[in-house]
């Protein structure tokens, strides 16, 4: 950090605070991890520094040679580990593996003159008239998949993501009186809406999908099925998630994130069949400039670490945390969607303690537990104040917590809401007595002291 603070002692300071404030808090963010030293070591060199638009071997610059053996690498764990045809590992988060993965498939499924045309190679040669045919070819593409309230992701077709712009989409949710994804309805508003594209995958879903199942609805209406399993890529590395729970054996493409349970550098991935392999490798130029040469040379070392045994131990660890919490809570008398997990996230409906998803995500910051609010389905408090808390234990697995520890953390959770109301109407502010937010805050300082 002395190299930082001699140019700009604030930037410094910003990372010196943060690494305190991940040291002194229980991460119970179900997107975060903790990446190791390989992998941090790994991105933080002069492989920022050079430009290598292009694949391995077909570069549109020079020198690109150790490049070419990073990505190469990257690429070749990527389909070790995970069993794949073929991977992608050039995108520089999820967002852009989705938009990749969709224009794969677009490019591959549409009859499109004007894509035909341009070859996909370069959008920059599309005529005025390319693009409005273009527009109103792309205007009656279907896509299927989850709804946000029911832990879908926002790339999945909907409004604000350019996604729901390229998109007709409508969206599967789950059983209201079981929480879960029913796939008679899914199969009935398939063979309804004949998506070109059957998008499974979640961010705040707590259970697992059947993926055989997904394909059958897919094949059935003549859809291309595609996985994001950005979420829980760790626990299909990890081999938690086999037979009919593993995406890549089941899904034509499947895109990732590869800093969330996978535990790599941010970024993203789209592993995919050989028929759709050249379709993906023009992710760059189409929504990718320069690939992220320190990025790829991390992802290559999180994978090399992801096939070690040792990761299949954490994955099924996390797993068995994420039960450890949900029971503890369960326990304690809070409610959960879908009454458990299956996998590494809790959602707990803070509405019982009469409480919003923001002023719960708030106590809880206060006594030192980071989480994020998180709607739960049929949300009556909408996307911003929300009625639900999401928690994941990828983060505390890496520092070596267990099910006893998370039973602790459950315990704090609910001390926590339990002690903290809503002032007067507000779905913001709350009152939290501060004698239990600091015998919490010490608690979980403890919790974490035999872990740093
Ligand atoms: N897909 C899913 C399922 C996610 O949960 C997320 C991020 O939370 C993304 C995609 C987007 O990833 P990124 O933030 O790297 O763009």
């Amino acid at each position: 950090l002395d190299v930082v603070r001699a140019v700009e002692p604030r930037i410094a300071a910003a990372i010196g605070s943060e690494i305190e404030d991940q040291r002194a808090s229980l991460k119970l963010i179900a997107s975060e991890n903790y990446a190791s030293p390989a992998v941090l070591l790994a991105m933080g060199n002069w492989l920022s520094d050079k430009y290598a638009e292009g694949t391995p071997g077909r570069r549109f610059y020079a020198g690109c040679r150790n490049v070419d053996t990073v990505e190469s690498l990257a690429a070749e764990h990527a389909r070790e580990l995970f069993g794949a045809e073929h991977a992608y590992v050039q995108p520089h988060s999820g967002i852009d593996a989705n938009l990749v993965a969709f224009w794969a498939v677009l490019s591959q499924r549409v009859e499109s003159p004007a894509l035909r045309r341009a070859g996909v190679r370069n959008v920059n040669d599309l005529t005025e008239q390319d693009w409005a045919e273009l527009r109103r070819e792309l205007g009656n593409q279907r896509m299927l998949g989850m709804s946000l309230d029911a832990g879908g992701h926002l790339t999945h077709g909907f409004r604000p993501n350019i996604s729901g712009k390229m998109f007709d989409q409508r969206s599967y949710g789950t059983d209201p009186a079981t929480g879960l994804v029913d796939y008679d309805e899914v199969r009935r508003i398939a063979l309804e809406f004949k998506p070109l594209i059957l998008v499974a995958g979640y961010s705040a879903y707590p259970r697992l999908v059947n993926f055989r199942r997904m394909r059958e609805i897919a094949d059935e209406v003549g859809a291309t099925l595609m996985v994001d399993m950005a979420h829980f890529a760790g626990l299909v590395a990890g081999k938690v998630l086999t037979g009919d729970f593993d995406p890549v054996a089941h899904a034509q493409i499947v895109t990732t994130t590869t800093h969330k349970s996978l535990r790599g550098p941010r970024g993203g991935m789209v592993l995919c069949t050989s028929e759709l392999a050249e379709h993906v490798d023009r992710g760059c130029p189409l929504v990718l400039g320069g690939p992220l040469s320190h990025v790829m040379a991390a992802k290559a070392v999180a994978f090399a670490e992801a096939r070690r045994p040792e990761f299949q131990v954490y994955a099924r660890q996390v797993v068995d945390n994420a039960h450890a919490l949900a029971e503890g809570l369960l326990r304690r008398g809070a409610r959960l969607v879908t009454g458990g997990t299956d996998n590494h996230l809790v959602l707990a409906d803070v509405s019982s303690y009469g409480l919003t998803g923001r002023q719960a995500e708030a106590a809880l910051l206060d006594s030192g537990i980071v989480t994020n609010r998180n709607a739960v389905p049929q949300d009556p408090n909408g996307a911003w104040y929300t009625s639900g808390v999401r928690l994941g234990t990828p983060a505390l697995t890496t520092r070596g917590l267990g099910t006893a520890e998370l039973d602790e953390a459950a315990d704090l959770i609910h001390t926590v809401l339990s002690a903290t109301s809503a002032a007067g109407s507000s779905k913001a502010q709350y009152v939290l007595d501060e004698a239990v937010r600091d015998a919490v805050a010490k608690r979980a300082v403890d919790l974490l002291a035999g872990h740093p």
